[in-house]
């Protein structure tokens, strides 16, 4: 059994519960771990206070260090760190490196920018006054977080919140919590004990502790709205600041102009990259009506070329799901849409090949629409509904009939194209040309039902700040203004 990290301490959960973790690419159990309780949340809650005491004064210029230092670590550990995370999480090798890479370098990003931000100062209403904006941190924060990006989806939020003065209580994935737990011996051991603390366990048993507490001012947390909408739930009744990062529905929109040669490419790389398990993997394609059965015939092709097999072989392109519920949820949506008329081109099925792993071909579907839920709802797998559309007008409409805002990618050398584009779609990220490629400086999140937050970027360390405005007069003699009047 590998422990979780609570207060510096290696440690059991309280009652002596375990999980198992496996490796989506065999079923077979890699390892077990605490499955952690209320008692041991609070554990972690004390700690991460009491270190938050003297942390918060640290000046940001060590943090800033502690934060490269932390960096430097994950270089020299790389390696070991991706087969870690590729045996629990199942994608590709290239795609855990860039994952790492991304790890490493947010770091590094927010190390630099918090270390030259503090506040502002702004004008006063009389000579003798003087006006500031002081930015604090919160406290602790919880960082809950899904199994498809473990490395960096925590790091998005540990590494401002950090930088930021704020103490971490970091809960993986019961899926992924592996190359979480390597990261608190191998890259975090030099932050003083409190200062970052894993704790593994299953859903609501540590996270409803977590989310309601007093001493736990911020909820950070991504994953589905259902879970999304519970912890707001929870969380109201002590009016936290909940930073949300939820589901999607992204759409793809080949312009009326669009190569499709090329397309055929953009959109399988945007379906398929982690086997759909990307919130901003693209699950809705839109082609010109005129365009679409070639397209669908081309794509279809396509992704039959392309290798399935373990995320630790090199010759492969896509891995399996990481656990069977999810694809589950993939053969009920492509299910319901084939009994309500859809085609299938592509896939549809477990490959034949493979007696063990939680493996799903790439499958593309036509004849869709959008009483279907592989249109509607978030499938989270490695399929590719086509539909037609007669006009651009009827693309952007289209795109914005869904519940979600998380991203929206458009193929388009026509400037009039992309501006209505990136104008009319309500999405937290517009991709023109080049899909899901993220932006240290440019903050990430979604609009409507996919969340309230952003990542990355000034407004992701902003997140983990709280504001106070400071009136300060320098001449303490009577008002004008008190009483009488
Ligand atoms: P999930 O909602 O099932 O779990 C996310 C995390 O919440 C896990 O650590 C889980 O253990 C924890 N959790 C579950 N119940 C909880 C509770 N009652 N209290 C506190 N924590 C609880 O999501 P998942 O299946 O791990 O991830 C897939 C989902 O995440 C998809 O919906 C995807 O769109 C979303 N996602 C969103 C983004 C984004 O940036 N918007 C990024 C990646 C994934």
């Amino acid at each position: 059994m590998k422990p979780m990290y609570i207060n510096g301490q290696w440690v059991a959960a309280s009652d002596g519960a375990t999980f198992d973790v496996y490796n989506p690419a065999t079923e077979e159990v890699i390892e077990s771990v605490p499955n952690g309780t209320a008692e041991d949340a609070l554990k972690a809650i004390a700690a991460a206070k009491a270190a938050f005491d003297e942390w918060r004064w640290v000046p940001a210029v060590e943090r800033a260090d502690m934060l490269h230092e932390a960096a430097n670590k994950i270089r020299a550990h790389f390696d070991e760190l991706v087969r870690l995370n590729t045996l629990e999480e199942g994608k590709p090798i290239p795609e855990h490196e860039e994952e790492m890479e991304w790890t490493l370098n947010t770091l590094r990003y927010y190390a630099e920018l918090a270390r030259n931000y503090r506040g502002r100062v702004v004008p006063s209403a009389e000579r003798s006054q003087f006006n500031f904006v002081l930015k604090e941190p919160y406290g602790v924060a919880a960082c809950i977080v899904p199994y498809n990006y473990p490395m960096l989806l925590m790091i998005w939020k540990v590494a401002p919140a950090l930088a930021a003065g704020n103490t971490v209580i970091i809960k993986p994935s019961s899926h992924t919590p592996l190359a979480t737990l390597r990261l608190a011996e191998v890259v975090f051991d030099h932050f003083p004990p409190g200062v970052v603390n894993v704790l593994t366990g299953r859903g609501s048993r540590v996270g409803d502790t977590l989310v309601q507490h007093p001493d736990v001012p911020i909820i950070a947390f991504t994953g589905s709205t259902a879970v999304g909408q519970h912890i707001s739930r929870l969380a109201a009744d002590r009016i936290k600041r909940l930073h949300l990062e939820l589901g999607g529905k992204d759409p793809f929109v080949l312009a009326p102009d669009a190569d499709i040669e090329t397309a055929v490419e953009a959109v399988a790389y945007a379906a398929l990259i982690n086997a759909g398990q990307v919130c901003t993997s693209t699950e809705r394609v839109y082609v010109p009506a005129e365009k679409l059965k070639a397209f669908a015939s081309a794509i279809a092709d396509y992704v039959k070329g392309l290798r399935i097999g373990p995320g630790l072989e090199p010759t492969t392109d896509m891995g399996p799901m990481a656990a069977p519920g999810y694809r589950q949820k993939v053969e009920e949506h492509v299910a319901e849409a084939q009994a309500k008329g859809a085609k299938i081109l592509a896939g549809g099925r477990r490959p034949p090949q493979f007696d063990r792993g939680w493996y799903y071909e790439p499958t593309v579907l036509v004849n869709v629409d959008h009483s279907m839920k592989i249109m509607r709802e978030e499938t989270f797998g490695p399929c590719i509904p086509i539909m037609g559309y007669r006009d651009f007008d009827e693309a952007i409409r289209l795109a914005n009939d869904t519940e979600y805002g998380l991203g929206a990618v458009c193929r388009t050398n026509d400037a009039r194209f992309a501006k209505r584009f990136f104008e009319e779609v309500r999405a937290g990220t517009i991709w023109i040309n080049d899909p899901l490629t993220d932006c240290y400086g440019g903050p990430f999140g979604g609009m409507k039902m996919s969340g309230n937050a952003r990542e990355l970027g000034e407004e992701g360390l902003e997140s983990f700040l709280e504001t106070k405005h400071v009136h300060w007069d320098f001449d303490d003699s009577v008002k004008p203004y008190w009483y009488p009047y």
